[in-house]
This record gives structure tokens, sequence and C-alpha cells, in this order.
């Protein structure tokens, strides 16, 4: 329930931005968290903090003309939402994805603001991306994308300014081309205009992995905090891509068994444990389907048109998409004895999702809070490019490994002071928005 405080200003954000379903989602599940806030900070409300919060500090759309292999024209339409700099740069990844457009940029946007500002680190939030659509495309194509998208883009940004990074569709092959072109435009080796570079060319190791990884460090935290460990654990992870395939791999470092992945055309089943080098090479040398995964070893099945999250487990992480876990999915999962669910995907769980896991005893922890190690290492790459510094994979990880326990205890603790315990949604949610509103009330009306 919304607090009759902030009826108006969703009311208000939805008037503005129509037909931005997943933006409106997004600002209200953050709405939903801040009753106390208001109640706790009158002068937060006398500025308008949060009605400035909802507003992008700037909205950028562009044309993308480029050519493919036979000559044809084609123009895509790409997006940079510069959403809020009161704690650093705008930071947020661009996705290629043929669904995107200007209200999932600002869904995404909105929530990072809140993500980097969990992480501790000097990042403010943003976010991009094209409805240009990478797959059956050329290697030339995708370079001559990229390279027309960051002939555009590129005076929208800098290291102090605006520093993109890869999401869906977008990964360092993507990032090489677009840094090569903003490098040869403005003529400088800026290397902390992008992070998720190459590790030879400016990137940090451990970025590849973080995201999935961190989100496996949360999760152990919060099994900690119930009593328990993810030692002999049944899994479940959508997806099988960047994120899904690092949850995986920590899972098993970890003690636990991920018994089931997915992709878009439906999951595999494994009840002997996935078995992580055959899916990489389907997935990453193969660029392959899962259902390859399930005719290469006999212990496995692949299965369409059922949810992924039948399969019974004690630990889900939702790693591919938004929305893609329901009501009907959650009250499966609650049946089958579920006591975790954690968002390693930005927004997977549905708002009927999140009530039925909570009205059914299973801890949740939201992407914003779960799957911040990946921002949190771009900033760790953004150090080590200021620096001009490269730190081993073990010290990288170990850092990686503190800040997602530093997110977790603070998530953890904002709960309990507002009365809210272990409800980990309102405590990313309020401890996220209250440093960035301090941060925006002291620098003034701008
Ligand atoms: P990715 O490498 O492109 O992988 C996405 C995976 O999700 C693919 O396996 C894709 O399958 C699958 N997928 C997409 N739609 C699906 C659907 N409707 N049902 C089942 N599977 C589906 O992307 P990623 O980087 O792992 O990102 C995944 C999610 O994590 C996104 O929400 C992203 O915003 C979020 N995230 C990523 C990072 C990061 O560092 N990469 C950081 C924070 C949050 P197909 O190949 O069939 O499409």
């Amino acid at each position: 329930m919304l607090d009759e405080k902030l009826e108006p200003i969703y009311d208000e954000v939805v008037r503005r931005n129509p037909g931005e379903q997943e933006f409106h989602q997004a600002v209200r599940e953050v709405l939903v968290s801040l009753g106390p806030v208001v109640a706790k900070h009158p002068e937060l409300a006398e500025r308008k903090i949060i009605q400035r919060v909802c507003e992008p500090e700037r909205q950028i759309i562009f044309r993308v003309p480029w050519q493919d292999d036979r000559g044809e024209v084609h123009i895509n339409r790409a997006f940079r939402v510069e959403f809020n700099s009161a704690l650093g740069p705008y930071k947020g990844g661009m996705r290629f994805h043929p669904s995107v457009y200007l209200g999932i940029v600002k869904f995404l946007g909105f929530e990072q603001i809140f993500k980097n500002a969990l992480t501790g680190m000097p990042i403010g939030g943003g976010k991009g991306g094209s409805d240009f659509d990478p797959r059956n495309r050329s290697d030339d194509e995708v370079m001559r994308f990229c390279q027309s998208l960051m002939t555009e883009l590129y005076r929208h940004l800098g290291e102090h300014t605006d520093v993109p990074a890869g999401d869906i569709g977008v990964g360092t092959r993507e990032i090489g081309w677009m840094f090569g072109q903003y490098k040869r435009i403005t003529n400088r080796y800026e290397s902390g205009v992008l992070t998720g570079k190459g590790v030879h060319w400016g990137g940090a190791l451990v970025r590849e992995e973080a995201t999935g990884y961190g989100l496996v460090y949360f999760v152990q935290k919060m099994l900690e905090a119930r009593d328990e460990g993810l030692d002999g654990a049944t899994v479940v992870v959508s997806g099988s891509g960047n994120v899904a395939l690092n949850a995986i791999d920590k899972v098993h470092q970890l003690g636990g068994r991920v018994v089931a992945c997915s992709d878009s055309s439906g999951f595999v089943h494994d009840p002997d444990g996935i078995d992580l080098d055959c899916l990489k090479e389907i997935k990453l040398v193969r660029r392959g389907r899962v259902r390859e995964y399930a005719e290469a070893r006999s212990s496995a099945r692949f299965v369409e048109q059922t949810s992924i999250w039948t399969v019974p487990c004690d630990v889900a992480l939702p790693c591919a998409t938004q929305n893609e876990l329901t009501g009907r999915d959650a009250a499966e999962l609650v049946a089958n004895g579920c006591r975790i669910v954690a968002e390693g995907a930005n927004m997977p769980t549905t708002p009927e999702g999140i009530s039925a896991l909570r009205e059914g005893g299973v801890a949740f922890g939201p992407g914003k809070a779960a799957n911040a190690g990946g921002v949190a290492t771009s900033a760790l790459e953004m150090q080590q490019n200021a620096s001009r510094d490269s730190w081993t994979f073990a010290f990288t990880e170990a850092r990686l490994a503190e800040i997602m326990s530093s997110i977790h205890d603070l998530c953890f603790d904002t709960a309990a002071e507002y009365g809210a315990p272990r409800n980990y949604v309102l405590g990313a949610n309020v401890a996220g928005f209250l440093k960035v509103a301090h941060a925006m009330a002291a620098l003034g009306l701008v």
C-alpha cells in the first residue's frame, strides 16, 4: 500500500510518463517503502526530493543508422537516461535488445540510482540501450552499429560525466568497439569512460564474474542470517547468460548444487547438478540453446512451455529478465519449500510474486541489493583506471565479497530500524534512497 502522501506523487509519475509500464512499476515499488521515511524526514518532503528523484536529470534519444553486410540501411533508436548524479557520474549499462524502449531504460536507470548508492561507491545512476537486435548479426554488422551509436553518444560521456557498461546484448566485445570509436573521435585514451573492458586494455579482473558471484555472496549472508548455509542446498537459476553462468559457478564453489537453468526457449533440469563446463561450451563457444545441454547429458531433460520455477529448490535465483517470476511461480516455489529468492536480474519478480513470497515466509533479496556486485566492480575498475593500476583476482574478489556483505548488513539493519525486520525490499529502498536524498539536499535546488 502506498502512503497517502505518496499517492499523488505516483499518480503524477504515471501521468507524465504515459505507457511506460516498467518505469511505473519500479517507481511504485520504491515509493511503497518510503512511507516511514516521509514521516521521519519531513524536510525531504518539503524540498520535493521524492518528486525530483523520479524525474531524470537528462534523457537523450537518438537515431543510429548503419548498413548490414548486404549494403541495406537500417535505422535503430538509442537512449541514454542520465537519471541522477548526486553521488557521482551517471553509471549504468547499455542494453541491446528489440524490447528496449524509453520505459525499460527509465526503469533500469531508476533502479540503478539506489543500487549504486547501496554500494557505497561514488557513482550516480543512469542507463541506456537500443532496440537493435544483435542476434544473427555478423561481427562486422555489430561493430558498425556500435561505432554509429558511439558517434552520437560520445558527446554525452566522460569519466567524470557518464560512464556506461554492458547489460543484455552488450559484453566485452561491444564495449571494445564502443571504446575504440570513443578513443578515435576524442583522441583520448580515457579508460574510465566505459567499464566492462577487456583485461588487457583497462578492464578489471572479476568484472565479468562480479554480478553472479556477488549475488551468491549476498545469498550466503541471507542464509547466515537464518543460521543456514549453502552447503548441500539445491538451487535453481534462470537464464544462462553472464549473470546466470557466474552464479552457477559460485554456488558450486560454495557447496550448493544448481539443478536447473534456462534460456528464452525453455529450461533444462539436471538432478545430478548442472555441468558448468558443458553449459559454457554450448553457450559461450557454440552460442547454442539450452536444449543442446539435455542432448549432451543423459541425466538432464529439456522442458518447454513450463515455468522453471516448478522445479523444487531451497534457493531460487532469477537471472534472466524482468517480470519472469510471477505470483503463480512464487506460489509454486512456496509450495515446494523454497526458502530464499534473490534477484540476479533487474526486477525479475512481479509485485504479485513478491507478495506471495513474503506471505509464504520466503526471504527475498531484491535486485538493487543482490545484483549490485556488477556495478560495484565497475566502480573498482574506474578506481584502477584512475590510478593506472591493476589488481589481482583474489584482491578484487575479496573487495567484492566485502561490498556484498556490507550491502546485506545495511539492508538488514535499515529494515529493522524502520520496523520491518528481514524485509530486504524495504531495507534496500530506504537505505539507498536516504543516501541519495541527503546528497541531493546538500547540493541545493539543482
Ligand atoms: P545476458 O548475458 O544477455 O543473458 C540473459 C539470459 O537470459 C540469456 O540466457 C537469455 O536467453 C535469458 N532470457 C532472456 N529472456 C528470457 C526469458 N523470457 N525466459 C528465460 N530466459 C530468458 O544478460 P546478463 O548480463 O546475464 O543479464 C541478465 C539480467 O541481469 C538482466 O536483467 C540484467 O539487467 C541484469 N544485470 C546484469 C548485470 C551484469 O553485470 N551483466 C548486472 C546487474 C544486473 P536467450 O539467449 O534465449 O535470450
